[in-house]
């Protein structure tokens, strides 16, 4: 059988490694054709090395000298700056492009490759989010399936093929709850970085391990649902289920409810992205479940008091328009004034829910509108983390990082 060709952008990352991973483990099904990274030129150089792949992109340029000399005698083309993304996941050789970088960084590359006609295996739960009707729009204009990575999606995905789309009565998307499930709310003001990285059943990157302490990871993954599946926020509950091993749940009209199960390893659901709809065997290596050792699975309902962030991206999604950009940009924004000291956790949902509140809605948007509104949204977290920092008199310069940075 002919290896699939895949691009990869966010190869660097937590997903693109672990994209890379079945690469190995089914190396006579899988070809790297592309890959791309953000600044970690070390690492990258590293896997084009030993992919050999027939384009690579860099988009921070300041990692161009170190990706050159470290490529070794690999002397394909290499592109810099900021069609670095959107030519790797573009590729003409290319079948499949997983987007696997982080942030709104993930809209462009992705409109990209479905306008190159590729299937897309998306990580990237913030295109979904940001820019979900244009992206869903082009890819059904182009014939394009988007085949979600993400863990929840990718059991929805599977489950949803038990019945047929008026059939299905809500989609139950589960949620770990995060480290702070059963922390008293008296002490939230307190949690520390440390504290909020340490996620119970997932090992991810930086930014979704915070969101997963403060469930606005779910709260995306309730928008990302709707725009995948075509459901609307009353048809999408979130359930909290600490084992993190029934990934999502289907229920049907007839009282039927279809659940997928898997260990808590996203190389499952990248590897059921990348073969879809086939079901190969098992490489040595992918891991499987054995029912017989779980004890139990405890399912709850969410605490939206200690979860405010639920209800910010319901409200998002209902709202719709640029809302939901604002909302993702608002959050990565504090997120990251977070990690650095500058915000307490509990400061994380205020700031969304201020941002969400001040923004100029713009209905029915284009990919423009949407950057506009990605762009006011870190202006006013940004204005506002000044603001305070000034006025408590520690320093008059700006804290908080730029879009450039923290994208
Ligand atoms: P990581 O932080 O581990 O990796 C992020 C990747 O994006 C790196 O390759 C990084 O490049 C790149 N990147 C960073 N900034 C930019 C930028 N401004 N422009 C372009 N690329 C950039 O993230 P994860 O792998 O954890 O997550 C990737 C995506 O997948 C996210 O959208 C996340 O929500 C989603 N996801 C992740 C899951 C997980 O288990 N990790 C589960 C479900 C969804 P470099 O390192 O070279 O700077
Ligand atoms: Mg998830």
């Amino acid at each position: 059988m002919t290896p699939i060709p895949i691009t990869i952008v966010g190869s660097t990352g937590s997903i693109g490694r672990s994209t890379l991973a079945v690469v190995d483990r089914y190396a006579d099904r899988l070809r790297v054709v592309g890959l791309a990274a953000h600044s970690n030129a070390k690492l990258l150089a590293e896997q084009v090395a030993r992919y050999k792949p027939e384009i690579v992109g860099l988009s921070d340029k300041r990692g161009e000298a170190a990706l050159r000399e470290g490529v070794g005698d690999w002397s394909g083309p290499i592109v810099i700056g900021d069609a670095a993304m959107t030519e790797v996941a573009s590729h003409p050789s290319a079948q499949t492009a997983v987007i696997a970088v982080v942030g709104f960084a993930g809209v462009r590359p992705t409109l990209a490759a479905i306008g190159a006609g590729h299937k897309i295996a998306l990580a990237n739960k913030e295109t979904l989010v940001t820019a979900g009707e244009p992206v869903m729009a082009a890819a059904r204009s182009k014939g394009v399936d988007i085949v979600p990575i993400d863990s929840e999606h990718s059991a929805v995905w599977q489950c949803l093929r038990a019945g047929r789309h008026e059939e299905v009565r809500r989609i139950i998307l589960t949620a770990s709850g995060g480290p702070f499930r059963q922390r008293p709310l008296a002490t939230f003001d307190t949690i520390t970085p440390d504290d909020a990285l340490a996620h119970p059943t997932w090992k991810m990157g930086p930014r979704i391990t915070i969101d997963s302490a403060t469930m606005m990871n779910k709260g995306f993954e309730i928008i990302e649902a709707a725009r995948l599946f075509g459901m609307g926020s009353d048809q999408i509950d979130v359930v909290i289920h600490p084992q993190s091993i029934v990934h999502s749940m289907v229920e049907f009209r007839d009282g039927s409810t279809m659940a997928q199960l898997g260990a808590t390893d996203m190389t499952l659901p990248i590897a059921y992205a990348l073969f879809a709809p086939e079901r190969p065997p098992a490489a040595d290596g992918m891991p499987l479940l054995d029912v017989t050792a779980l004890s139990r699975l405890d399912f709850d309902a969410p605490d939206v008091e200690r979860f405010p962030a639920l209800g910010l991206a319901r409200q998002a999604l209902e709202t719709g328009g640029t809302t939901p950009a604002v909302l993702n940009a608002a959050d990565e924004m504090a997120v990251a004034a977070f990690l650095d000291g500058y915000l307490p956790f509990t400061g994380i949902p205020t700031m969304v829910s201020d941002a969400l509140r001040e923004h100029p809605v713009v209905s029915d948007p284009n990919v423009e509108d949407i950057e506009q509104a990605d762009d006011w949204a870190r202006t006013y977290v940004n204005r506002r983390l000044a603001e305070t920092y000034t006025d408590s008199g520690a320093s008059a310069s700006t804290p908080g990082p730029s879009r450039a940075e923290s994208q």
